[in-house]
């Protein structure tokens, strides 16, 4: 619990701050300096960060725990050590579960779990509508009393723009955050891919950019209506950056994220039939990951996250159209933006990395987290942003093996993660 983080390159983006220091730790807390380290010398650990990044503990706000009613394909446990090996120390799980998070009984359910067997804080979404059926609200006052961070039907989204009102209504009076799998049912069909050149070339059910927009659009107008946030997840088309750019501009509350594979790859990989690169959004056509890319570099789309969606060979390995959407990521987002935003295409510099993965998330769920201030908890991630290693999927962490990205080599990763003072992982 105590500790000298010695020597690093500290960012703090809560804090302005970007310089080479010592972060020193004490009852799992971080404070000011070093005589406020209590236990003797032989009992503080030291940890040596010269070249490395020391960075607020990464927020993941969009991943898939699987717990309750999907342990084959992930646990709480096994999601929360495959968070720790990618740099996490914060992860907020997704609702479609079974039973689905519609309740306080099932938020419960999923805080005492993680208080059990998870080193990284879990923090749970409800669901807006009832069993995330799209047709009655699920009760969000009880939800937000049951210690939610947000409300989401992801997976699912609500078609009735009426109820999705109601829904923002009822999440502004009770001061959490909404977000939104942006998905038109009656324009993506049956889509499986990018509805363009590949999906009419191999003959698979298109899912156009419009049936994304379409629903980014009327959740700019319903944030305006109701004055409260609506966070897009997800964001995959050049119209949904565009909108939301134009929308942002004019102080409506509404941001979007964006996930490693929207930019790592194109609609180009599907040739292979191989599904793990069937996930929804599907992967998009190039001008689309060209926008997208516009859109992190000019704060448009202003936090990361992984989508972690595992799943189990024996469902994945079926025809492309039948396979579940979903990829995990956990154990590569880090590296996969570190490779590319900064490194490869020089999109953003690290400090606007990291501060996407941490005071960006931790205001919009408004969560105590995401900063090195003194007095918080000391949730810290090492990072070193040059380290070149290749992704092996036999490797992971996860309970599910999922990755298109198995065999990469990415230059940057996490080294260390501390969750409370306590090293939770470390390469
Ligand atoms: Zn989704």
């Amino acid at each position: 619990m105590n500790a000298i983080i010695r020597n690093g390159r500290v960012i703090d983006p809560a804090n302005r701050r970007d310089d080479v220091a010592d972060v020193y730790i004490a009852d799992g807390k971080i404070v000011a300096s070093k005589s406020e380290i209590r236990s003797p010398e032989s009992e503080t650990e030291e940890i040596d960060a010269e070249n490395l990044i020391v960075a607020p503990g990464l927020i993941d706000l969009h991943v898939h725990l699987r717990e309750p009613g999907f342990g084959h394909k992930e646990t709480i446990e096994s999601g929360a050590r495959a968070a720790a090996a990618g740099g996490f120390t914060t992860i907020v799980c997704m609702p479609n579960t079974a039973p689905v998070p519609d309740n306080p009984g099932t938020i419960a359910w999923i805080k005492d779990r993680a208080s059990n067997v998870s080193r990284v804080n879990v923090l749970p979404t409800g669901a807006i509508s009832k069993n995330l059926g799209g047709e009655e609200l699920a009760p969000i006052g009880s939800l937000a009393q049951a210690g939610v961070v947000a409300i989401t039907d992801d997976g699912h989204c609500i078609q009735n723009h009426e109820l999705m009102r109601r829904a923002v209504e009822y999440a502004r009076m009770v001061g959490v955050p909404v977000l939104d799998h942006c998905q038109d049912y009656n324009l993506v069909g049956n889509g499986v891919v990018h509805e363009g050149y590949w999906s009419t070339l191999l003959g698979l059910p298109g899912w156009p950019a419009a049936g994304e927009e379409a629903i980014v659009m009327r959740n700019i107008l319903l944030a305006e209506l109701c004055d409260h946030h609506i966070h897009c997840q997800h964001i995959s088309t050049a119209g949904s950056v565009r909108l939301l750019r134009e929308a942002r501009a004019r102080g409506v509350k509404i941001s979007g994220e964006v996930c490693p594979h929207h930019i790592a790859l194109t609609d180009d990989a599907i040739q292979t039939f191989d599904t793990n690169y069937k996930m929804n959004p599907p992967l998009r056509s190039q001008n689309h990951v060209d926008a997208v890319l516009e859109g992190i570099r000019d704060g448009t789309l202003s936090i990361l996250c992984s989508d972690h969606a595992p799943h189990a060979n024996f469902e994945k390995e079926v025809e492309f159209d039948a396979a579940p959407f979903g990829i995990i990521g956990l154990e590569t987002e880090l590296g996969l933006f570190l490779d590319l935003l900064v490194h490869k295409h020089r999109t953003i510099d690290i400090p606007r990395l990291i501060q996407m993965y941490t005071v960006e998330p931790s205001r919009l769920l408004k969560i105590d987290a995401g900063t090195l201030s003194v007095g918080v908890r000391a949730d810290v991630t090492l990072i070193d942003p040059d380290l070149e290693w290749t992704v092996k999927a036999d490797q992971f962490h996860s309970a599910s093996r999922n990755s298109p990205f198995d065999g990469w080599k990415l230059k940057g990763r996490a080294v260390r993660t501390i969750v409370g003072g306590n090293t939770v992982w470390k390469l």
